[in-house]
């Protein structure tokens, strides 16, 4: 299993921790991927996730607090959601570099990576 090498993520100086939650511990659904606790400031991640699909529920997830933060609702204006997301992101993105590496890397570049690295 391909976890998050961090425990914690920095969503906009919000300090939220990332829990890898067993789909048996009957906390999640059973068609829930993941769970943002904005109150809480808690990510929620299913353990039986293929490695590319934890890393993309990650991101989903944490553009979920990027929102709250960022005051966006259903009606903002398209301007207003990438502009703000933009900027969260951002934000995320530099404060977070450990993290961010491990959701940007896919399966595909690993195996690529993986067979240059032999061919050398
Ligand atoms: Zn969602």
């Amino acid at each position: 299993m391909d976890l998050p090498p961090a425990k914690h993520v920095d969503i906009m100086a919000h300090r939220y921790t990332i829990k890898v939650e067993s789909t048996r511990s009957g906390v999640m659904s059973d068609d829930e991927l993941g769970r943002c606790h904005t109150t809480e400031n808690v990510i929620l991640i299913r353990d039986d996730l293929p490695p590319d699909a934890m890393k993309d529920v990650t991101l989903h997830e944490i553009m979920h607090a990027i929102h709250f933060h960022m005051e966006l609702a259903d009606e903002s204006s398209e301007e207003s959601f990438t502009s703000r997301t933009a900027t969260g992101l951002r934000t995320v993105l530099v404060n977070n570099p450990m993290l961010c590496k491990w959701i940007f890397e896919s399966e595909t570049t690993k195996k690529t990576s993986k067979k240059n690295a032999t061919n050398t």
